[in-house]
């Protein structure tokens, strides 16, 4: 066991209520760790921060590692990651909607160095990444967290309607199987070295995606999918209200006129070129 509050030079603190909100970079903290699970951490972490545009950042606040509780943080072999600070940039993982392009690129390369990654659809898990190595990387489609993962890439990344909801079946295989033949790479998903190569170029795809500019035909659809989220009593109001919005004829003509040219494909060819 060491104790540290850094990897790779990158200051570890600890934001939580009652000593310093959540979200805020907190304060400078010793973490206990278990040392063979630091160096996962720390090539995984090279690894992201190496792909991802904003570079190294200054901080990570860490919600623990070890941690009086059952499982792998009494161990010293798991690590809750709340948010990452750039000088201009952060990420917090509460606010995934507003930025999944990076999140996603974060955690694809994430999932190359932990056999499980808990996010923000896993339940308990909206406000922290969870990691640990308990079990190898792999893809089961009876797994939740990995299902979830797969689904949110498909959906947010590679534009393919899919239902995310963690469970396996018919639409997510055919949509994977799409995916897969576009980006080269071969099935099935659950072939670890194909698994590998899919983690790696999604992650790659997503960073470049985090870089462009967001138009507001996507601000739109991050409030869609807020609303969505709203309790049933709220939800009918406040979308007969955006509604309207979207539906006057100003507003159209208005959205009418932005080009929400993403750019996909050419995104994907660049990354395989
Ligand atoms: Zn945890």
């Amino acid at each position: 066991m060491k104790t540290i509050n850094a990897i790779n030079n990158i200051a570890l603190h600890y934001a939580r209520l009652p000593q310093h909100p959540y979200g805020t970079p907190g304060k400078l903290h010793d973490f206990r760790v278990e040392e063979s699970f630091l160096t996962v951490l720390e090539s995984a972490l090279k690894e992201v921060f190496d792909h991802c545009p904003l570079g190294t950042p200054n901080i990570i606040t860490c919600a623990g590692i070890l941690v009086n509780k059952p499982g792998h943080h009494g161990l010293g072999k798991a690590f809750d990651l709340d948010a990452i600070f750039w000088d201009d940039h952060q990420l917090v993982t509460n606010n995934f909607i507003h930025q999944k392009e990076l999140y996603l690129g974060i955690e694809s390369f994430l999932r190359k160095h932990f056999g499980i990654v808990l996010n923000h659809l896993y339940p308990n898990h909206a406000d922290h990444w969870h990691v640990d190595t308990s079990v190898i990387v792999d893809y089961h489609e009876s797994s939740q967290s990995e299902t979830l993962y797969l689904q949110m890439v498909l959906h947010y990344i590679y534009g393919k309607p899919v239902i995310i909801d963690g469970i396996s079946g018919p639409q997510t295989r055919a949509f994977t199987r799409e995916v897969f033949n576009r980006l080269n790479i071969n099935t099935p998903i659950t072939t670890k070295v194909n698994y590998l190569k899919f983690l790696e170029i999604t992650g790659k795809i997503a960073f470049k995606l985090s870089k462009e500019k967001v138009t507001p035909i996507q601000l739109l659809e991050n409030l869609e999918t807020v609303v969505d989220n709203l309790q049933t009593a709220d939800k009918h109001a406040v979308s007969q209200a955006l509604n309207s919005f979207l539906f006057h004829d100003d507003t159209s003509s208005w959205l009418n006129t932005i080009d929400d040219d993403h750019d996909l494909e050419a995104v994907i060819d660049s990354v395989l070129s």
